[in-house]
């Protein structure tokens, strides 16, 4: 498995965890307009949300120098500009399509 394939699989996992998030919110706030009390999901969604994004942006590093490489490979606009696929880590330059170690 690729340094890139692995990271991305990650990155899968958290954007799973933030859907959950986002629909918990948003059932939430559609069963609350009845009853209050189930606010307490639409509360709790948008804290897993909020946990998938932190993680997003801090919970993807470099396998081999630790850095945070999550903006570079999730931030949107990079890829609305053409720049879908980053090919190495900013930071110490190692191949993302290499293969990753344990
Ligand atoms: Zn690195």
């Amino acid at each position: 498995m690729t340094v890139r394939e692995k990271l991305t699989r990650l990155r899968g996992r958290i954007a799973l965890l933030g859907l959950v998030g986002g629909l918990l919110f948003l059932v939430g706030l559609v069963a609350g307009t009845a009853d209050p009390e189930k606010l307490a999901f639409a509360i709790a969604g948008s804290v897993v949300l909020l946990v998938a994004a932190f993680e997003l942006a801090f919970g993807l590093r470099c396998p081999r120098c630790d850095a945070r490489i999550g903006p570079a490979m999730s931030w949107p606009p990079a890829r609305w500009l053409g720049r879908s696929k980053i090919a190495e880590c900013p930071s110490c330059h190692i191949d993302l399509d290499s293969e990753a170690r344990g």
